[in-house]
């Protein structure tokens, strides 16, 4: 983090330097030329106001301007380019001059100036003719240093202010990433103070999650710990009830006539024991992370003909007619547990029906939706725990349930069922009058 940050930073500020370091010197540079320009141009009218060069027949060998004007090159052209005189070179071994850009300019013009590359490396030779009154033409010459150089000659000083600037973003990075990563550890520390404030205002939205998983992985560990003593408690029950029958009859306490009775007894606590741990694993299964769902397009109410015939047997066993109502509905489910969903919901409504009682599911379409609702005249769910009814181990009358051979789990296995096929389910149910459960896919 640390040193992403210094990375950054310094990358940005190197860029900076150098940006500013190269548009300064093109702004410079122009300012430069422009006054070697002027200079040439001041220097030329200095010259030729001074009446040396007024007559072509002067003693040239007699003007000498080397000594003065050591920076600057004076050469003496005649009408027809012959160089009568260079402070530089012998003007005698000099060629014609007639060929050279500023020199024609300042014959057609009265002036012309031009830039060429010097000899000398890294550097510009800036020329300026003028035309004199007797036809012939003085030019002024002085060499500068080209771009390249004098962006070379700053680059020292930019060296230095990037050295400057890598110090200094070292030491900003680390107090910044300091006063960023301080509060995050310190909000760490205290995760489980549900009043512990962000200690800036960014941070809110990640302290608000953590809080809130934090809670929720509490909750989960409470969840399964709270599952794990209920599941033992449950199934100590009717193991408790076996073992007793079974030492009773071993020690050969039992009447003749009441043997029959035991034998049931510890069946029908054998069965309790196999539906708990049926669906004990069941919901251990759906728990299991990375689980392999296969949904398929299935016709639920084609689900729900197939189920009716094991649930009649048991409605009529309680003398309860159940009917089954609706048309062909295709969803995409996973056809088994959408079994395991409509047998649960009936067997619940079948369970907690008196004698007499009606059950009536309904499968069809609502509001483009398909819905699957399983209604009963029974006993109904009190307001207040309808909202309990589906946590594991949750009854509403424990002997009545047990006495029915239920688990108290029923219910969580249809809401996993439900959740993992993105569905919703309702309920809606008032005592003495009957439950409607609704799902809605
Ligand atoms: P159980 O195995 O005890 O039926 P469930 O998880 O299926 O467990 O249901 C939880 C509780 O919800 C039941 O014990 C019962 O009190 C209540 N319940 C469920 N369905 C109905 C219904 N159709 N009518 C009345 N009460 C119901």
């Amino acid at each position: 983090m640390k040193r992403k940050i210094n990375l950054q930073l310094v990358a940005i500020a190197i860029l900076a330097v150098m940006a500013t370091a190269i548009g300064i010197t093109i702004v410079y540079y122009g300012l430069f030329q422009r006054q070697i320009r002027q200079d040439l141009m001041i220097n030329a009218k200095m010259l030729r106001d001074t009446q040396y060069f007024s007559s072509t027949d002067i003693d040239v060998d007699s003007v000498d301007l080397s000594a003065e004007n050591s920076e600057l090159r004076v050469t003496w052209i005649d009408g027809d380019g012959t160089v009568l005189y260079d402070n530089d070179v012998d003007a005698a071994k000099l060629e014609n001059h007639m060929d050279r850009p500023e020199i024609r300019e300042a014959f057609e013009t009265g002036e012309g100036d031009a830039v060429r590359k010097s000899d000398t490396l890294n550097e510009d030779t800036y020329y300026y003719a003028i035309l004199l009154t007797n036809s012939t033409v003085l030019r002024i010459a002085a060499n500068a240093q080209s771009l390249l150089a004098v962006f070379l000659s700053v680059m020292p000083v930019i060296l230095l202010i990037i050295v400057l600037i890598i110090t200094v973003c070292v030491i900003l990075s680390f107090t910044m990433a300091q006063q960023i990563l301080a509060p995050i550890e310190a909000m760490a520390d205290h995760l489980e103070n549900a009043d512990y404030d962000a200690p800036y205002k960014e941070l809110e939205p990640l302290a608000r999650k953590l809080k809130s998983q934090h809670a929720d992985v509490l909750a989960a560990a409470k969840a399964r710990q709270d599952f794990t003593a209920n599941v033992s408690h449950e199934l100590k029950t009717p193991l408790t009830a076996i073992s007793g029958y079974a030492d009773l009859l071993q020690a050969g306490m039992v009447e003749e006539k009441q043997k029959d009775h035991l034998y049931g007894e510890i069946t029908k606590n054998a069965n309790r024991l196999l539906s708990l741990i049926n669906d004990i694993i069941r919901l251990s299964e759906f728990d299991r992370a990375g689980r392999e769902l296969t949904f398929e397009q299935i016709d639920l109410y084609g689900i729900a003909v197939e189920c009716m015939d094991n649930l009649k047997v048991n409605a009529k066993q309680r003398e309860i007619s159940l009917t089954l109502e609706g048309n062909p509905c295709y969803i995409n489910a996973n056809p088994h547990m959408m079994r395991e969903l409509i047998e649960n919901l009936v067997q619940n409504a079948i369970r907690y029906s008196n004698a007499g009682g009606r059950v009536r599911v309904i499968v069809d379409e609502r509001g483009g939706k398909v819905t699957l609702a399983v209604k009963d005249n029974g006993i109904g769910i009190p307001a207040a725990e309808q909202e309990r009814i589906f946590e594991r181990f949750y009854r509403v009358d424990k002997s009545r349930s047990k006495a029915t051979g239920g688990t108290g789990l029923g219910l969580a296995i249809v809401k996993h069922i439900v959740e993992l096929h993105d569905a919703k389910i309702s309920v809606d149910s008032s005592p003495g009058v009957g439950t409607t459960m609704t799902v809605i896919f």
